[in-house]
């Protein structure tokens, strides 16, 4: 691993609570748990054929994250993957309508999840906060009752609330509405678009009030379509090896990053699947200065950028800001 990469200061915003849970751990809880895993399926395989097929190794990952244990120790786990990659501050995004199947209430998912935040900010040493996601293939009413119910939970350590799942057939304009409600409940909205080749559903989730999106990759190579990015002031959370598993994007050049340097489009790296992609951030940027797409100084300059685009109080910025 290169030295220089490591001792980065970094940011990272788009980083998945399950599919960043380190195997080790995942292992370790099945065992506890008595839960019969198949090991295989908790990476992507060579094979993958796109973000469907992608998406499957979660429903494995997720048979040891049903109980309040469980969700602590995963917290703590993804914190401390972070730290090793230097990062100063990180974003840890979930589902919690995903970690219910065994009967925890929200309130229990919440709590677990927000007592790992506290134990990660204190023993792994960095900022730690969650972004909350809806599923695009989930129904109005159910979204609408997650974010009623975590706006009335005001936990402060929830930072933003964002849209995962499968884009063909969940267009942006199906979650329109959901969208709005969110955003009127005073949440800051990052939104996954732009995965599944549509420059559509980015426009429109910026349009709907994004302050960042979540991959982006379709709009990569739409001078246009940039250009409302950087206007609008919206940060892409590119997750490279992530993408070329789903086939967003057909290899690294595909991203276009020396284009969006020069022209000063927001973006910033990030994992993504740290376990699923088989994966960690010094790892991206090793793979992008290997194929001389950025240099050191470019990642320094990004990641510092990219405090202005975490959704921390002015305060915290600056804060963040002394530590890059
Ligand atoms: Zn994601």
């Amino acid at each position: 691993m290169n030295k220089a990469i490591e001792e980065i200061a970094k940011v990272e915003l788009h980083c998945h609570l399950d599919g960043s849970t380190s195997f080790e751990l995942i292992r370790q809880l099945a065992e506890e748990q008595g839960v019969n895993l198949d090991e295989s399926k908790l990476f992507v395989s060579s094979q993958c054929d796109g973000l469907d097929d992608y998406l499957q190794c979660f429903d494995e990952i997720l048979k040891v994250l049903q109980t309040k244990d469980s969700l602590k120790r995963a917290v703590v786990d993804v914190a401390k993957q972070a730290y090793k990659d230097n990062v100063k501050y990180i974003e840890i995004r979930f589902a919690p309508l995903f970690h219910m199947d065994q009967g925890l209430t929200m309130t229990e998912v919440l709590e677990a999840v927000a007592s790992g935040i506290d134990e990660a900010r204190h023993t792994v040493g960095i900022g730690v906060n969650l972004l909350i996601c809806a599923m695009r293939q989930h129904h109005a009413e159910q979204n609408q009752a997650l974010f009623d119910f975590i706006h009335k939970h005001n936990h402060e350590a929830i930072r933003g609330i964002d849209f995962a799942g499968p884009e063909v057939g969940f267009p942006t304009e199906t979650i329109e509405d959901t969208i709005k409600y969110g955003l009127d409940l005073g949440f800051n909205l990052t939104l996954h678009a732009g995965e599944c080749g549509c420059i559509h559903n980015v426009i429109e989730g910026i349009k709907l009030g994004s302050k960042r999106i979540g991959h982006g990759v379709a709009i990569n190579q739409d001078k246009a379509a940039l250009q409302f990015v950087k206007e609008n002031d919206v940060l892409l959370e590119m997750c490279p090896k992530s993408n070329i598993q789903t086939k967003a994007i057909t290899g690294l050049k595909a991203l276009n990053l020396p284009y969006l340097l020069e022209h000063g489009i927001p973006f910033l790296i990030n994992t993504d699947n740290r376990t699923v992609t088989q994966t960690s951030l010094n790892e991206e940027y090793e793979l992008l200065m290997k194929n001389e797409l950025m240099t050191l100084e470019q990642i320094k300059h990004i990641n510092k950028r990219a405090v202005r685009y975490a959704f921390l109080t002015e305060d915290e910025k600056m804060n963040l800001l002394l530590k890059m």
